[in-house]
């Protein structure tokens, strides 16, 4: 008999220590307060150049006495799926609500913009359907279109021209086409040619979508996203946006026309199989968006603070996107660094003297192509964004990256 103790994982143990071998294993860090642009983690205050949270709403005042004012009159949870008996009063202004705001027939949340993606596009394909995909798309749009078991066509970034060309290699296939890609690209800051693409979707009769995660509330009007900044209303057939990021709370939804929502409440499975929000979360985002239309100033800040930032990277040296991976055009600004061990340890080091930013490597971004990834946010100062433009130059000279 083996003595040897059963480890049925024991190929999780390998992989574990891979990771830890060539640099890129993580410890998660550990907010100890609040979501801000100085604050303090694993015991230690950092100016915060990491999170999703570009106009302060995670920790508004009213955003917080909304959530407060639904707990109290409401209670903690919904109790069930909205099919079943989960669908409160509360959820349904919030879907109203995003309806007016993007000035779309209909709108339905999910629990996440996560779910929304793979829960629309798995339920909108099916096998004998097509999905042409940009290559940098969303994980969340990937695992949607691999449940869906349609075709997956991957353009190169951006290149309509490709996109044209693997349209007109299925242009006889009696299958459905869905055009679809990210308004704001989550790695490289770069926005999509969503203009370009709808005039595709009309050429060729297919459904075009877009995953505004990182357009909502930073691009458009008062932060209508990118179908709004391109001025495609009525051309977009699905808007995906996030409620996660600048709305500051969770959730996803997807805005369309009255049979799409209506459709998707009976055939998105995280819809019907997972539980909905709590409705302190939908009372938080109603507020939001009336926030979005009463303090747009801080979209001004986000953008002025974008620039800013951006400008004093470049001016220090770093290469921040454009030169062999995309430019960015939004707050997200890239620091490419190329080796992953390198990145890693450059991100461990910005800690250390007070900044956080995340580094991304394989399989986030390409292989390669690894970077210190940053979001600034409304709520930085200019002390703040100097400082920590400091601190990237001293850490960068030190590890011989300037
Ligand atoms: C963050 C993100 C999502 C997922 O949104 P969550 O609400 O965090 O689940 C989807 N698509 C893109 C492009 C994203 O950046």
């Amino acid at each position: 008999m083996s003595t040897t103790p059963r480890n049925p994982l024991a190929h999780l143990t390998q992989e574990l220590a891979t990771l830890r071998s060539n640099g890129t294993y993580f410890e998660l860090r550990i907010l100890e307060d609040e979501q801000a642009a100085v604050c303090v983690y694993d015991g230690k205050r950092v100016i915060n150049l990491a999170s999703n949270n570009y106009l302060g709403f995670a920790n508004h005042p009213k955003l917080r006495e909304a959530a407060i004012a639904a707990v109290r009159k409401y209670g903690v949870g919904s109790g069930a799926v909205r099919t079943i008996a989960g669908t409160m009063r509360i959820h349904m202004e919030l879907e109203e609500k995003i309806a007016r705001f993007k000035d779309v027939e209909a709108c339905v949340v999910f629990q996440s913009g996560f779910a929304a993606n793979a829960g629309t596009v798995s339920s909108v394909l099916g096998r004998e359907d097509f999905i042409i995909s940009d290559e940098l798309n969303h994980a969340s749009i990937i695992d949607g279109a691999r449940l869906s078991r349609a075709k997956i066509k991957v353009f190169r970034h951006k290149d309509v021209a490709h996109a044209e060309e693997l349209l007109q290699e299925v242009q006889n296939e009696p299958g459905r086409k869905l055009i679809i890609t990210d308004g704001v690209f989550s790695m490289d800051g770069d926005i999509g040619p969503v203009d370009r693409l709808c005039a595709l979707a009309e050429k060729y009769e297919a459904i075009m979508m877009v995953d505004d995660a990182h357009a909502s509330g930073v691009l458009g009007r008062n932060g209508r996203g990118s179908v709004d900044h391109f001025h495609c209303h009525g051309k977009v057939d699905i808007q995906v946006g996030t409620l996660s990021k600048a709305i500051g709370a969770l959730g996803g939804y997807v805005c369309g026309s009255r049979d799409l929502i209506d459709y998707l409440r009976h055939r998105a499975r995280p819809f019907l199989f997972s539980t909905s929000h709590p409705p302190s979360v939908a009372a938080t985002c109603i507020a939001a968006f009336d926030l979005l239309e009463q303090e747009p100033e801080r979209i001004e800040r986000l953008w002025d603070n974008t620039r800013y930032l951006k400008k004093g990277f470049e001016a220090a040296g770093f290469d921040v996107g454009g030169r062999t991976t995309p430019a960015s055009e939004s707050p997200i600004t890239p620091i490419i660094i190329g080796d992953s061990a390198k990145t890693m340890e450059f991100s461990r080091r910005l800690f250390d003297v007070g900044v956080m930013a995340t580094g991304i490597v394989f399989p986030t971004v390409p292989e390669g192509k690894a970077r210190i990834r940053t979001i600034v946010t409304s709520e930085h100062t200019q002390g703040q964004m100097d400082e920590a433009l400091d601190k990237f130059v001293r850490v960068g000279k030190e590890m011989s990256i300037l």
